[in-house]
């Protein structure tokens, strides 16, 4: 009989396995899950080499999935000026100062975390406002959702844009009345300029402006540093109980990255990284997509899925909707592809058995998509996609139903809703219609049409801990007007970061669940959820992160 590696015992196991669907200790031997059940059952599995671990009656769930995030960013913004919780301008100047004088040598002084408001409600973010605050060096500052990136006067002229620059269809260097940028700059086409200027070179985000690698290629110094900022990365993710992320952008430079980092033993999660197409992309590029997925195909890292991005964010009036914007009544946004390429990317990818994500926020690219995957069906055939569409935050009731005729998966992030409580609602009548709002963030209302449901936190847009987000989900913030209800029940939104999650990557038969066979990744959490009041679920963490039967987070309990 194998003998166990390690023993998890005196917990309050959460499997989503058979019967009862709780057990109390848990054995693991050579990556794998060997035993469930109670603490004697388990204890036969024990030799003379076995950790035992006492779980002293805490949750115990399968790792969790982060199904949707950013790692190099992510990894990288972990060192930078977080300027999230700043609303006033002499707060910020203050804070950019002292960040100033801790980098002397930065090309430019690059923050991170900003909302809109962030020189005071009503104020707009614009390079004069930006040079009150940092006047004489380069200066620039990412919008919380990354689909915003705003620069002070020598920031623009560093980049080379202030008096403008083409850029791709669906990007903008917003042009002031004078004719030079006001430092506005709006998705990735447009701010690649300030990005390349940084010390990082924009390496990090090119899987997300370009899905190319980096031009030249990176030197040897320059792929040291990246892979630094990816291992970061890596053990932020393990440290909030992560076990597998699937990434949101991606290159070829990533993959190669983290296979290195496999190659050294230092991969604290699994993932999966996605060919990035984008709407100025010819549709032979699906071969790159294919062969990434030839090339990069482990339990431990892997390709195999697209990722496009249909609109912006509603809180720039990027994001695609059906009708004007209450507060732009002549813009509806627009979306990045036309319905016939988009239709016959979604055909062709479906037909070479890639899974498709989509970002898709306003009700018009949602529907857009819909339409996509329902050509690609039409074409095709129905099978087994499982393609995803990330967001839907607002949706139009005629395209509730087609989710799930469509089988589409739904990624969404509890902590970007209103009612999430970390972005506060916009004001009345400003972005969304009053008849928008009961389908809008409406995690609830799609998971009940039998939807499959997962949950992630787009890291770096908001943090990536996982409770907080399950928190959101059980304790929303209540809104009132016509904001419906949206609270998950906890077995759901749990389930969503993990079972939920090994569904839409095709991996339901390996991992999710606490049973024999799967693989041994799991989470010790802080407190016994069943005896935590649900307002207090966000404030519990983890304590232990066990991959592939590795312990790759340990807070001290074991
Ligand atoms: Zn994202």
């Amino acid at each position: 009989m194998t003998v166990a590696d390690i023993i998890i015992e005196n917990g309050r196991l959460i499997t989503f396995g058979g019967g009862t669907g709780r057990a109390e200790a848990i054995a693991l031997a050579e990556g794998h899950i060997l035993a469930v059940g109670t603490n004697a059952a388990v204890r036969e599995t024990k030799g003379p080499d076995t950790r035992v671990i006492d779980a002293q009656g805490k949750t115990v769930l399968p790792g969790f999935i982060e199904s949707h995030i950013h790692l190099f960013s992510g990894g990288l913004e972990l060192a930078m000026l977080d300027l999230s919780t700043s609303h006033d301008a002499e707060t910020v100047a203050s804070r950019v100062r002292e960040y100033s004088a801790q980098q002397p040598d930065a090309p430019v002084l690059y923050a991170i975390g900003a909302h809109y408001d962030l020189l005071g409600a009503g104020r707009p973010i614009d390079r004069h406002g930006l040079d009150r605050v940092m006047p004489d060096r380069p200066f620039a500052v990412m919008a919380a959702d990354h689909h915003t990136l705003w620069a002070n006067t020598p920031a623009l002229e560093l980049a080379g844009i202030l008096h403008g620059a083409t850029v791709p269809e669906g990007s903008e260097i917003v042009m002031g009345a004078d004719g030079l940028a006001t430092g506005e700059l709006l998705e990735a086409g447009a701010y690649e300029y300030v990005l390349a200027t940084t010390a990082s070179g924009g390496r990090d985000l090119l899987g997300m402006t370009t899905g190319n690698d980096p031009v030249p290629s990176a030197t040897p110094e320059q792929r040291a540093a990246d892979k630094a900022i990816l291992r970061a990365g890596l053990r932020h993710l393990a440290k909030t109980g992560v076990t597998t992320f699937h990434n949101m952008d991606g290159n070829f430079y990533q993959l190669e990255l983290l296979s290195e980092i496999e190659a050294e033993g230092d991969l604290l999660c699994r993932g999966q990284v996605p060919f990035h197409f984008k709407n100025y992309d010819p549709i032979d590029r699906l071969d790159e997509a294919a062969e990434m997925q030839r090339r990069y195909n482990s339990d431990w890292l892997w390709s195999g899925r697209l990722k496009l991005f249909h609109d912006g964010v509603v809180e720039s009036g990027t994001a695609a909707m059906l009708r004007p914007y209450p507060n732009w009544p002549d813009s509806t946004g627009a979306p990045l592809f036309t319905p016939e390429q988009f239709n016959e990317i979604c055909v062709r990818a479906d037909e070479m058995g890639l899974q498709i994500s989509v970002h898709a926020i306003g009700d018009a690219a949602v529907r857009g998509t819909l339409d996509g995957y329902a050509a690609a069906r039409a074409a095709n055939g129905a099978r087994d996609s499982r393609h995803r569409i990330e967001h839907i935050e607002v949706l139009h009731p005629d395209d509730l139903p087609r989710l799930r005729e469509l089988d589409v998966v739904a990624s969404m992030q509890p902590l970007h809703a209103p009612w999430g409580g970390l972005f506060a609602p916009s004001d009345e009548g400003q972005i969304l219609h009053e008849d928008q709002k009961p389908l809008a963030y409406a995690c609830q209302t799609i998971r009940e049409t039998g939807v499959p449901m997962i949950f992630s936190s787009d890291w770096p847009v908001v943090p990536v801990e996982v409770l907080p987000s399950i928190g959101a989900a059980v304790a929303p913030k209540h809104l009132g007007g016509n904001w419906t209800d949206q609270r998950q029940n906890l077995r759901d939104a749990l389930e969503s970061y993990t079972a939920m999650g090994a569904y839409a990557e095709f991996n339901e038969s390996k991992k999710g669940r606490l049973v024999p066979g799967m693989f041994a990744d799991l989470v010790i959490l802080s407190d016994d959820l069943d005896s935590v009041a649900l307002k207090d679920v966000g404030k519990a963490s983890v304590q232990l992160t066990i991959c592939g039967g590795r312990v790759t987070y340990d807070a001290g309990v074991a």
